[in-house]
């Protein structure tokens, strides 16, 4: 974000303007009393800062020229010809060319079948977990004479099967809170879960669900979640299995268009910015034509795939780790031996260093001079 010029608009937004706000994760079982697991250090480097989806887009559409931006548009159709330029259609009847099109809208791609040669819907499974969804105002709490000072920290609170986590938002005056259940009895894709495109992914429920699905928690925890007047239930979609490229022709996929995942490394969306930063690197190099742009996909696809697959496998040992099916058991011992360092493969991450291994690759194949 610091390259892109976005870093301090978004640090303006945190719940401590100006600072990353997001300095470790403290566990703890969700449970009455909530046992401490443990505090999930982060470094300088690693800290993160957690504002409003609105405030996020918002500094990064800042540094974007409004000239080449159409808002406001559906996609409809994609004429894609070996080695021809492609159509676009809009469902507003307008149309454009392009020599690339890339696929960025999300999980449910209409058009992921470019690429993967299957119909669309074949990529997606059930994530096997929902997540319940509320904001709560610490003003509004305490009006309720519910104490909050609990939530102050960036917390998770496990359980058999399910977990809460917990951070402040909008400068610290609302409580943002992400409440996962799910089953392990089988793995995702398994066809006895597998994607129900006609159930709908999120709906609006009643807060008594929401609090019999976390009846074992602490009566703490359970007051603040009774002040979410309407928790948002979502079912957890994911693109899987894993996607065998990304990239046919002059088409690539990125975002969860490409690799949409369980949340539990909070690592979706930066996923998404990854692949988007390569290819913007990629396709605006001096040496990149519409003659070698799909030797330059493929380069794209062979970089992005492994890493953004191996951060999906990782998310999903993460909710596992964090349900109590981790693998060293569901102890104090083990959760912090499961967890630790869980963070180091997404955060390994060194902005520019894949866009000088793609140049080296296309060097090599002849590709680039
Ligand atoms: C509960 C939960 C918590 C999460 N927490 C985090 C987190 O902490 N950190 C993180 O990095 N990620 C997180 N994620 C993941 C993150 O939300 C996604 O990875 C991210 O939003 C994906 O961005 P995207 O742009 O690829 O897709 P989307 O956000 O789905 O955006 C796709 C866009 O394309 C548009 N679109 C669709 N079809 C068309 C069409 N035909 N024509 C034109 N436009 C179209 C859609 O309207 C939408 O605006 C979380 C996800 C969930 C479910």
């Amino acid at each position: 974000m610091r390259e892109l010029g976005a870093y301090d608009d978004i640090l303006a937004h945190t719940a401590e303007p100006g600072r990353p706000n997001i300095r470790g994760f403290r566990y703890v079982f969700g449970a009455e009393g909530h046992r401490e697991i443990f505090t999930m250090p982060l470094t300088p480097a690693e800290y993160g800062a957690s504002v409003h989806r609105t405030a996020f887009l918002d500094a990064l559409t800042a540094h974007v020229d409004p000239a080449c931006v159409h808002l406001g548009k559906r996609c409809v159709y994609v004429a894609a010809g070996p080695g021809a330029r492609h159509t676009l259609r809009f469902a507003d009847g307008s149309s454009a060319q392009a020599d690339v099109v890339l696929l960025a809208n999300g999980m449910k791609c209409a058009q992921r079948g470019l690429v993967t040669g299957a119909p669309p819907g074949a990529a997606v499974s059930f994530g096997d977990t929902l997540c319940y969804r509320g904001l709560v105002t610490r003003e509004g709490a305490a009006a309720r004479g519910v104490d909050t000072s609990f939530w102050s920290y960036p917390m998770v609170c496990l359980g058999h099967g399910k977990h809460i986590v917990i951070y402040p938002i909008q400068k610290g005056a609302v409580i943002n809170i992400a409440a996962f259940t799910a089953t392990y009895d089988v793995p995702i894709g398994h066809p006895s879960t597998k994607h129900d495109a006609a159930l709908p992914s999120l709906e609006v429920v009643d807060t008594a669900e929401l609090l019999a699905a976390f009846a074992d928690y602490g009566s703490n925890i359970r007051a603040v979640l009774g002040c979410i007047a309407k928790p948002n239930r979502w079912r957890i979609n994911t693109v899987y299995p894993h996607l065998p490229t990304y990239a046919r022709g002059r088409v690539a996929l990125l975002g969860d268009a490409a690799h949409a995942m369980l949340p539990h490394l909070y690592a979706g969306a930066g996923q998404g910015i990854e692949d988007a930063y390569l290819l913007a690197q990629l396709l605006s190099h001096a040496q990149t034509t519409p003659a070698n742009v799909e030797d330059v996909l493929k380069v794209y696809d062979e970089l992005r795939r492994p890493r953004s697959q191996r951060v999906w496998d990782e998310s999903t040992e993460a909710g596992k780790i964090r349900d109590g099916c981790g693998p060293s058991g569901f102890t104090i011992e083990g959760i912090r031996k499961d967890l630790t360092g869980a963070l180091d493969y997404v955060n390994s991450y060194k902005l520019g260093e894949d866009v000088l291994q793609a140049e080296l690759m296309l060097k090599q194949r002849g590709v680039y001079a």
